[in-house]
């Protein structure tokens, strides 16, 4: 494109002025123009008709037409029109090339198009190694930019790099590239090479700077493209190869299944959102993730919660009580408060209220009652334990953040029932623990309060769930183990234990026909006597309950089951005389009579976890200062108890003949076994004095005696609970007296089986004497009645009758 050397000498001195709308034209280089307008016609056709040149400046606004001399930029370039060609609408296309830049200097017509007198410009170039290495360097930055531009032609390169001189490389460049009129306008009246050329590079490495910029955007976008393509790529192909194998992708019949199991399972408004907005998540990420499958998991858990599922309630009073003679002996207290509790709900049409909770040693059918109310109630049943949580999260559930996180026990419970209001036995509530990972009790609260628990927020699911529609039951071991307010919200019904008759009745009425046929033997087949269920119950097992009763009578069927499955003729007859056949030796003795033939023992009654208990205190006297040890893991009340016991037989020393200096000379060790059962409480306090006693003076207790009652420094005996637990105990092992507190007498009468109370001798004491005198043969102390300020020494109080 660079024309023909400068045609500087025949310039005329006066110009039509031609001027452009867009861009600048420079020497040596030729444009294309369209001319439309009227006087640019005639101009045009003016100026081929008279064979002379014309003067071509940029204009300064674009829009002015027809233009007037302060339109005009005045510096321009003098033009050739090389070529012209109408156009058949009238307009014309001219190809023009400039040659060289010129100046107006005075304008000498403006119609039909302007005209002026003119002055040829000269280069200023002096020769210079700046001028050579502003030119090389101008050339090098071009073909660099050219670089960036695919579509520029690929002569532009040979060009630029073809041109010598700095002038027409200047034009060259300028006329190139992109830039704005008014720079082109800038380049075009720099008359200075030098100056020119800076001007050029400055605009070139700003155009540069700009373009690779462009470029790395590009590519990094290029980039990221490339790889989800690729992706996209792989993806149809992996899933045009399962079309092809016939197996349809799993993400999408996945998807697919999930939205119908979210709408089979009729959530709540804002649970059926939540899950439609984690479904939608799902089918955008893809099915390898660790993301799915936790998306995935939570989803399964809402579609497989009962939400709207429930089971109609029958409340059917005297059903009910059916229900509960059906499955349970006896028990008559227990039921009738079940059918009141019941019967209040039926009538108030509403399960808020206390919660109903058993208490009771194992074996004494706590779990067995909570199915029977549900068989009657015609709900679904539920067991959960809550014993030994620690962790509040086990109740609430973990935040799905975790790795492997699942909801709380009740929102599994709820799933494990399959219905939204199923009796829920809440097992072991005594054993709830609380540490740094929370209170699980305080959760509990939550859960057990009508109150709140119709939005039970689980953190997994992080949605409400409506527990109030649930009834609960708890059962506990102990009460006193039992949280406060969580025993305030409660109505606490006792199970204390059977006797040993009541337990042979239960034996032949329930256990034995129900393993049986859990057995597949039928009442012919084997014969399970009375005797042998007495002797199975007294020295094959020693509980509260008839839990391990029932083991041991499923032990000898299935043994019997044996033989009958290799010898269908087989029949067996279990008595007495032959359970060792079965069962093995005899598993507990009557220990009472050996542990209490040493001086110093005496047999106290306690409640554990497991029911009622017999256990020995022993004490020893031995040379020393006057020190007291007390070992067997005792708790601080019993300690004490022990304290108030020996410092009353101290106050008491004279009167029961020990001399003055006695205590200070000897050391007292009170033990009470099995050392690694820790113990509390102050029902000890009797046997304490009592075996104190039997230590000081040499005296032997009575084996056949056992004693509960918390005693008082000044030798009183003071009431104590579990009177039922204890005194059956106490038979359990063979005992045939028990010295109890007096205030203690109606509890023996009201709560102890008649049978028990006809086999057995009771003392009522109220004072330590009686108790002494019970226990050890003989009337050792004076009771301690106060008259007027005065211990009365002779009076035997009214209420020390039997
Ligand atoms: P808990 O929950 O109190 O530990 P379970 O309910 O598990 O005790 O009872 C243990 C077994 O003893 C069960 O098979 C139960 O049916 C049976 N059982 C307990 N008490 C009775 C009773 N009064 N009548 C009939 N069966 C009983």
């Amino acid at each position: 494109m660079p024309k023909a050397p400068r045609e500087s000498s025949n310039v005329p001195t006066e110009l039509a002025i031609l001027p452009l709308q867009d861009g600048v034209l420079f020497p040596n280089t030729v444009m294309p123009m369209a001319v439309t307008k009227q006087w640019g016609i005639k101009l045009v056709e003016d100026a081929l008709k008279a064979g002379v040149p014309v003067g071509v400046v940029a204009l300064k606004d674009r829009d002015a037409s027809p233009p007037g001399p302060d339109d005009v930029h005045l510096v321009g370039t003098v033009a050739i029109i090389q070529k012209m060609i109408k156009v058949p609408d009238g307009t014309l296309r001219c190809i023009i090339s400039g040659t060289v830049p010129f100046r107006i200097d005075e304008f000498s017509q403006a119609q039909p198009y302007l005209a002026a007198h003119v002055e040829q410009l000269e280069e200023i170039t002096p020769e210079s190694d700046e001028l050579t290495a502003l030119s090389r360097n101008l050339a090098g930055q071009y073909t660099r930019l050219l670089g960036y531009l695919p579509s520029a032609p690929k002569e532009l390169e040979l060009e630029v790099n073809n041109i010598s001189d700095p002038n027409l490389l200047s034009y060259f460049v300028a006329s190139t590239m992109r830039l704005d009129v008014g720079d082109k306008q800038a380049v075009l009246e720099e008359r200075n090479t030098l100056e020119r050329l800076k001007m050029l590079t400055a605009y070139l490495s700003r155009e540069l700077d700009v373009l690779e910029l462009g470029h790395k955007i590009q590519t990094d976008i290029q980039k990221e493209m490339d790889k989800n393509q690729r992706e996209y790529y792989l993806r149809q192909q992996l899933k045009a190869i399962q079309d092809e194998l016939g197996e349809t992708d799993p993400t999408q019949a996945d998807i697919k299944d999930l939205r119908e199991k979210i709408e089979a399972a009729k959530m709540p408004e804002d649970a059926n959102k939540a899950a439609m907005r984690e479904l939608d998540r799902l089918g955008k990420i893809p099915s390898a993730s660790p993301e799915y499958s936790v998306i995935r998991t939570y989803l399964d858990w809402l579609v497989t919660l009962p939400w709207s599922v429930t089971t109609q309630d029958s409340l059917d009073i005297e059903e009910a009580r059916k229900i509960l003679d059906e499955d349970h002996y006896d028990l008559e207290k227990v039921k009738d408060r079940i059918l009141e509790y019941l019967a209040v709900r039926k009538l108030k049409n509403t399960l808020s209220g206390p919660i109903l909770c058993f208490v009771g040693p194992p074996g004494v059918g706590k779990t067995s009652l909570g199915k029977s109310i549900a068989r009657a109630m015609g709900r679904k049943f539920v067991r959960l334990s809550v014993g030994g949580v620690r962790d509040e999260a086990e109740i609430r559930g973990h935040r799905r953040t975790y790795i492997g996180a699942m909801p709380g026990s009740f929102i599994r419970a709820i799933r494990d029932a399959g219905s939204a209001n199923p009796l829920i036995m809440i097992d072991e509530i005594d054993k709830v623990g609380a540490d740094f990972r929370g209170d699980p009790s305080s959760a509990l609260l939550e859960v057990l309060d009508p109150e709140q628990n119709n939005t039970f927020r689980d953190h997994y699911l992080d949605l409400p769930f409506d527990l109030s529609r649930v009834l609960f039951i708890a059962t506990a071991n102990q009460l006193d183990t039992v949280q406060p307010p969580l025993r305030d919200r409660m109505e606490i019904i006792s199970l204390a234990g059977y006797t040993q008759a009541e337990k042979i009745m239960i034996a032949r009425k329930y256990l034995i026909p129900k393993q049986l046929a859990a057995n597949g033997l039928t009442s012919k087949k084997c014969r399970l006597m009375t005797d042998a269920v007495a002797e199975i119950a007294g020295n094959y097992t020693r509980e509260a309950g008839v839990r391990n009763l029932e083991r041991e009578i499923a032990t000898i069927f299935r043994k019997v089951a044996r033989k009958v499955a290799s010898n269908p003729k087989f029949t067996a007859v279990v008595t007495a005389k032959n359970v060792s056949e079965y069962l093995g030796k005899q598993r507990f003795f009557a220990e009472v009579a050996k542990r209490t033939a040493s001086m110093g023992v005496a047999t106290g009654l306690a409640v554990t976890s497991v029911g009622g208990d017999i256990l020995f205190v022993e004490s020893t006297i031995m040379p020393g200062s006057g020190k007291l040890t007390l070992t067997g893991q005792l708790g601080d009340v019993m300690k004490e108890s022990a304290q108030a016991a020996l410092s009353f037989l101290r106050s008491r020393s004279e009167e029961l003949g020990l001399d003055k200096d006695y205590f200070s000379k000897h050391d007292v060790h009170i033990h009470v076994p099995a050392g690694a059962v820790p113990k509390d409480g102050p029902s000890a306090g009797v046997a304490m004095a009592t075996s104190l006693a039997s230590a000081m003076l040499n005296k032997k207790v009575d084996s056949g005696v056992a004693m509960t009652g918390e005693v008082t420094l000044t030798g009183q005996v003071l009431p104590i609970g579990g009177v039922k637990e204890k005194v059956l105990a106490a038979r359990r092992a063979g005992i045939k007296h028990v010295i109890l507190p007096l205030r203690n007498e109606a509890d023996v009468i009201e709560d102890v089986p008649p049978e028990v109370r006809k086999a057995m001798k009771f003392t009522y004491a109220d004072e330590l004497s009686q108790v002494l005198k019970a226990a050890l043969g003989e009337k050792l102390i004076s009771p301690a009645v106060v008259v007027n300020g005065r211990r009365n020494g002779n009076k035997l109080p009214a209420a020390a009758r039997r």
